[in-house]
């Protein structure tokens, strides 16, 4: 394939846990050009011979693309780079090409600082907690947790990122919510007919009333409830 795999393989520059058969967690070290600027890992695979299959997205095509390759070599992700993204190759061949500094392997840190996707990670990732509280009634203080922080940046590979406090929580999920009911509320305005059923119920001391309403539409929509 190429020369620069060999290369390639001697710079790994970050580790990632995989889950083997039967519960085994160990680390992959995953090659250098999967740094989360050019590369960012999707999976990994099947362990054969100490090489483990994986598969990255690149952050550099438009909607992204998957490139599949190992832990040993790097070539397919080379190459796609150098087919399709020729400045990003020729950047990555001069910083191969440079004498290792004192900090040869930037750490993740350092990476996510310098990172365009970060924000939309932190962004998601914001989403998808404030998607746990709301469905599982966590309460808000949870984002406060250290634990839960370190857990959220863990999943998502970026020690530094930034997430949301609980003040921040509360106005996304009042955005929300708000979001929610106008959305709702266009819908029920275009129905001829409905059906409400209503429950009262009573937890920790404190009272709560259910509303749910059924509707009917017609083909394609052939039921919503
Ligand atoms: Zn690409």
């Amino acid at each position: 394939m190429l020369g620069e795999n060999e290369a390639e393989a001697s710079q790994s520059s970050s580790e990632v846990a995989t889950h083997k058969p039967g519960g085994v967690q160990t680390t992959v070290k995953l090659p250098g050009i999967i740094d989360n600027r050019r590369y960012s890992l999707l999976s990994t695979g099947k362990t054969t011979n100490g090489v483990t299959s994986i598969s990255a997205n690149c952050l550099l095509c438009k909607g992204g693309k998957t490139i599949h390759g190992d832990t040993k070599s790097s070539g397919n992700f080379i190459k796609h780079l150098r087919a399709v993204h020729p400045t990003q190759h020729d950047e990555y061949k001069k910083r191969k090409s440079q004498p290792p500094t004192d900090e040869t392997q930037p750490s993740m840190k350092k990476l996510c600082s310098v990172l365009s996707v970060t924000s939309g990670k932190t962004k998601r990732a914001d989403h998808l907690v404030m998607m746990y509280i709301v469905n599982d009634m966590r309460p808000l203080s949870t984002v406060s947790s250290p634990a839960f922080r370190c857990m959220i940046r863990g999943l998502c590979q970026s020690p530094d990122m930034q997430i949301m406090c609980r003040k921040t929580l509360q106005i996304q999920i009042n955005t929300y919510y708000d979001e929610i009911v106008s959305a709702l509320s266009l819908k029920l305005k275009s129905l001829d007919y409905l059906c409400l059923t209503a429950d009262c119920w009573s937890s920790h001391a404190r009272a709560f009333l259910g509303v749910t309403c059924h509707w009917i539409r017609t083909f394609p929509e052939n039921q919503e409830c």
